[in-house]
């Protein structure tokens, strides 16, 4: 057989194939062309373990270079500077290495945190110094100012200073009643619009309500996507897109995890907020106790002298929405200077939702953020023109003309979709710099594709794969996260890990529904079935596993996949006989007599019967004769009479090789 074409049987370059098969003892030289059909059968049969020894060693010499980076930046001093707060993303660029390695780093020291999420100086300086950099900190400076330069510039420029109507996100824990809250103010516009108030879910809307000291009609935009994705997903972008923050707390619930998160997340982007103490219809619907919770972590109601307005709702029953409202009113003002624009420079603002519609193309949401944007634009993302603005819809679905600042408009004109948390500055027109559609569309597609192949298991690299699916819920976005990003990194040729579903808060049927279509895993982390899912989940006998340990998770993931493996079979080549006489010939087994050539001729062992090259089938050797003795084995060289037990019918020519074959129970050894 040709080098070239075992090498492409197994999937590897013939040069290095040459160099690997002298190191597991075959005699092939570095410059052959040809190998002996032999040879190459040896080789195929043993080469999953060969495989596996390769990655083996080259997982070494990773953690060795590893250790050797650490030692080298050791030596050459190499020191980082690194402010109060930092974000896992920056953290990573600052060390110049993979985030997904720093994530590691960071839960090997029992910290679980996504890029996006910001880790203390303290913490980071550990990480740091014990990867080989020293540390220094900056000071007077902290990570968390906005990202987006651009942003910042662009939105500087403004003189001619106006108030604007401010841009409020709503955030909480899930079944908090976060949808239902922006569905309520939805209804509360006092202006009954035209169109019979169909709104239409582009991304954002406006409500406008009456000021109840100035009775002056007020608009207020509020971002239509609940809970902290859209927030997390545009902020790690850079984009600073909200102005006040409402965080929503189910009053017969209390504080929850993703409230902490919440928490978090709003002191970090110094974001105002008010306090929405929902569900006070309820009964069971105990305020008093939010508050005291919220005031142990450090958000203190006004009514005890604290500087959070909380107010107590029901999103379902309508109930003071119209305080809400009216203290929204009261927060913008008190933050006056910041929720101002000018209406007259060149449209600027952010992408906060994008998608291809199949009739028209590229349709995406920008929030004006300053200037005024108007029918024709260009559309100048990323300091590249990505169209023209053809027509504009605002939440109503209507065409407008004119879109000012704190106004999202769903836009019809991109040639090529842009990302939500891009930034649209039109001060950046440049005629000469139009955009190449064909390339970036090229590039949009190579990205998409990686993405898949990095979020989840690409069809192409399913197919043949035994495949373990799993729904993950966790308590918090943190660990999803965290969970998610370490599935993926579970990789092996022959087995792999599909989430089907993944999400936070309880176990819920839609979850087990998921599980049941497709014979998946429930896996909760630090979450359980609600009673009705876990009535289900006993009568239907499907797997439920908890856990409040990533690792623990992971690990078991990893035993569950293991026992997707195949058995594997280990096979030991003894020796082979060549056959001269037939002594005797029964129904299932015969004796004959022959020469060793090769190795040895084992007892108990298998034999494969080769005429002319081709094996004729197998069976096993019973008992070995030399002269009237009984022998375990007989060396080559020797004259023997084997019996062979099996439906072959061998005849003299036939070559016998003896092996053993042993089954094993393959351990996971990760790509
Ligand atoms: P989200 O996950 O935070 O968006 O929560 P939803 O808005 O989907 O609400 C979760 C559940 O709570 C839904 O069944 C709502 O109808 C219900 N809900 C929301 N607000 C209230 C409320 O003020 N009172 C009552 N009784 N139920 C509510």
């Amino acid at each position: 057989m040709n080098v070239t074409e075992l090498a492409r049987k197994l999937q590897m370059n013939t040069k290095e194939l040459l160099q690997v098969l002298p190191q597991y003892g075959f005699d092939v030289g570095m410059k052959s062309i040809k190998i002996d059909d032999r040879v190459a059968d040896q080789v195929m049969r043993k080469w999953k373990f060969i495989k596996r020894d390769l990655e083996e060693k080259r997982r070494k010499e990773l953690e060795e270079k590893k250790a050797k980076e650490r030692a080298l930046r050791k030596e050459m001093g190499k020191t980082v500077h690194i402010a109060s707060l930092v974000t896992v993303r920056d953290f990573a660029e600052k060390l110049e290495l993979p985030v997904t390695q720093i994530i590691t780093e960071l839960m090997k020291n029992g910290i679980l945190a996504n890029q996006n999420q910001n880790i203390d100086y303290d913490t980071a300086a550990i990480l740091a110094e014990e990867l080989g950099f020293s540390v220094e900190r900056e000071e007077g400076k902290t990570e968390l100012v906005d990202r987006s330069h651009e942003l910042e510039e662009a939105l500087a420029k403004g003189k001619d200073l106006k108030t604007r109507p401010p841009v409020i996100v709503v955030m909480g824990h899930v079944d908090h009643g976060k949808t239902k809250l922006l569905d309520t103010i939805r209804h509360a516009n006092i202006i009954d619009t035209e169109s019979g108030g169909i709104t239409q879910h582009i991304g954002a809307y406006q409500t406008v309500w009456k000021d109840p000291k100035t009775k002056a009609e007020r608009k207020l935009t509020f971002i239509d996507t609940p809970g902290h994705e859209a927030f997390t997903v545009m902020r790690s972008r850079g984009a600073k897109v909200a102005d006040i923050g409402i965080m929503v707390v189910a009053a017969d619930d209390g504080v929850k995890p993703q409230t902490e998160e919440v928490i978090q997340i709003m002191k970090a982007a110094k974001l105002p907020f008010v306090v929405a103490i929902n569900k006070i219809d309820k009964e069971g619907a105990d305020p008093m106790k939010v508050k005291t919770e919220l005031s142990q972590r450090g958000i203190m109601t006004e009514e005890w002298g604290g500087d959070v307005p909380m107010i107590e709702i029901s999103a379902k029953n309508n109930l003071n929405i119209d305080k809400l409202l009216d203290i929204l009113l009261l927060v913008t003002d008190m933050n006056e200077a910041n929720i101002q624009a000018d209406p007259t420079l060149p449209a600027v603002g952010t992408v906060i939702e994008s998608h291809v519609d199949k009739h028209t193309g590229p349709v995406a949401t920008v929030l004006v953020q300053a200037g005024t944007l108007r029918r024709n634009d260009p559309l100048v993302m990323n300091g590249e023109v990505y169209g023209k603005v053809r027509a504009m819809r605002d939440y109503l679905g209507e065409n407008v003309d004119e879109a000012p600042p704190s106004t999202p408009v769903q836009i019809i004109g991109f040639k090529v979709a842009p990302e939500v948390g891009d930034v649209m500055d039109l001060g950046k027109y440049d005629i000469n710099k139009k955009i190449d559609v064909k390339q970036k569309r090229t590039e949009q597609s190579t990205s998409q594709r990686q993405h898949v192949v990095e979020t989840a298991p690409g069809e192409e690299e399913e197919v043949g794969k035994k495949m373990l699916n799993v729904v993950v819920k966790a308590d918090v976005l943190g660990s999803l996260e965290a969970i998610v990003g370490l599935i993926e990194k579970i990789k092996h040729e022959d087995v792999g890990i599909k989430i089907i579903g993944k999400g936070l808060g309880n176990i819920n049927e839609t979850d087990l529904q998921k599980a049941e279509a497709t014979g998946g895993h429930l896996i909760g982390f630090k979450v359980n079935p609600t009673p009705s899912a876990e009535d289900s989940i006993r009568e239907k006998g499907l797997s439920f596993h908890r856990f409040d340990i990533i690792y623990d998770l992971i690990d078991w993931l990893k035993d569950e996949l293991e026992k997707n493996l195949d058995v594997e079979k280990i096979i030991t080549e003894h020796g082979k006989m060549n056959v001269a006489a037939i002594f005797r010939t029964e129904k299932k087994s015969m004796i004959v007599g022959g020469k060793v050539l090769e190795g040895k001729i084992k007892v108990n062992s298998q034999a494969r019967v080769l005429r002319q090259g081709v094996n004729m089938g197998v069976g096993k050797l019973t008992r070995c004769q030399v002269g009237q003795e009984q022998k375990k084995e007989v060396v080559e060289g020797t004259e023997c009479g084997v019996n062979f037990e099996g439906y072959v019918r061998i005849e003299p020519g036939d070559i016998l090789e003896s092996y053993s074959e042993e089954s094993k129970v393959r351990k996971l050894i990760l790509i």
